[in-house]
């Protein structure tokens, strides 16, 4: 039978089957290994799955569809992969060889980026590589040494290889944490461009030192950056920088503005209060903030958070629209996009 496979950050192996669960009609069974976790249903479900591929997990970075499972030797390790590939005889638009997030996945690079080649060319023999007539990708996921599972899943824009996107760190942001910020506008906010525009203006709770506000700044947005602490290198003093040193949790706009974000470290049925009363209010248009999960029911924090969000929103008679991720740079936490301008 068909199974789904999923990639996440070591340690949220839980959260990734559970939220998977949730979605998952009819009893099957969960493996979890070192960053990844894998749901084969009892029964065929293999449209049921199909379906489940393009939606957005929270804490999945990658979700695919496993085709076969084999034992590798250390010699030929082509031929098996052929062999399964004849029985499968799909055609493909690339193929990524990936391992997961662990220690021992990540010492399976070099292996992996060598033998692509060798995949690659045998594909090529077979016919099996047709990029103007297929969507599907072919994904070789190396579970460990020794194993592959080969996988596909739809060919989408935003995919990373490993579900871990490669950012550049800007030279003159002042916190690594502006790639966080980064990460969620690529991958949360669809066209982006349209969203964040020149004049537009945006509220930074907990800014300091400036990495998330440098992201707003450099689209050409306006920003008031509250903090008790200092902005740093180019975001302090920079002309598009109002810091307001001012609690978070106070501090209001004369004017609504059209994106809030938040990075302070609170509860997260604080910090999701917080948000849905800005957006509730009209005092902001769109949200990115993040939820700091260290407790143990991550999953279902999150949940009270998000019922939370959905009550005070639909009280105030506001649609919304929320997506969620724990991003590559995310650790403890994940980071949320409320939008509630019709788009
Ligand atoms: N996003 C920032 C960046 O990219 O550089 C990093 C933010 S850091 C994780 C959290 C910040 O929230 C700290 O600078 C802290 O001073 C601030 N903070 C925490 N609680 C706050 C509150 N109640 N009001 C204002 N700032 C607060």
């Amino acid at each position: 039978p068909y199974a789904l496979l999923a990639y996440c950050r070591p340690g949220f192996e839980p959260e990734c089957a559970e939220e998977i669960a949730d979605h998952t009609q009819g009893p099957g069974k969960f493996e979890r290994g070192d960053g990844w976790v894998m749901f084969t249903p009892n029964e065929n479900h293999g449209a049921q799955l199909r379906e489940l591929l393009p939606k957005q997990f929270i804490f999945s970075r990658q979700t695919i569809q496993v085709h076969s499972r084999i034992a590798l030797g250390t010699k030929d390790r082509l031929t098996p992969i052929v062999d399964a590939l004849k029985v499968i005889n799909g055609i493909y638009s690339d193929v990524w060889l990936e391992h997961p997030d662990s220690n021992e996945g990540k010492s399976l690079s070099s292996f992996t980026r060598k033998f692509g080649d060798y995949v690659a060319k045998a594909l090529v023999q077979n016919n099996w590589l047709q990029p103007e007539q297929s969507r599907q990708r072919l994904h070789l996921f190396f579970p460990k040494q020794g194993e592959v599972m080969i996988c596909t899943r739809p060919v989408r824009a935003t995919d990373w290889l490993n579900g871990i996107p490669r950012l550049r760190m800007p030279c003159d942001a002042p916190s690594r944490s502006t790639l966080k910020m980064l990460e969620a506008i690529l991958v949360l906010v669809d066209e982006p461009e349209k969203k964040f525009r020149e004049g537009m203006t945006a509220v930074d709770l907990g800014a300091a030192p400036g990495g998330w506000t440098y992201q707003l700044v450099s689209r050409g947005l306006k920003v008031f950056a509250i903090d008790n602490g200092p902005m740093k290198g180019s975001m302090d003093g920079h002309h598009q920088v109002k810091h307001v040193r001012d609690d978070g949790f106070k501090f209001r706009p004369k004017n609504p503005v059209d994106w809030l974000v938040c990075d302070m470290v609170e509860q997260p049925i604080r910090i999701a209060e917080l948000m849905a009363k800005w957006l509730a209010s009209g005092n902001a248009r769109r949200a990115i903030f993040n939820l700091k999960l260290p407790m143990k029911k991550r999953h279902l924090e999150v949940e009270k958070c998000f019922d939370l969000i959905d009550q005070k929103l639909k009280k105030a008679d506001i649609s919304y629209k929320i997506s969620a991720k724990q991003l590559f740079h995310d650790r403890e936490e994940i980071t949320c996009y409320i939008t509630t301008v019709k788009d």
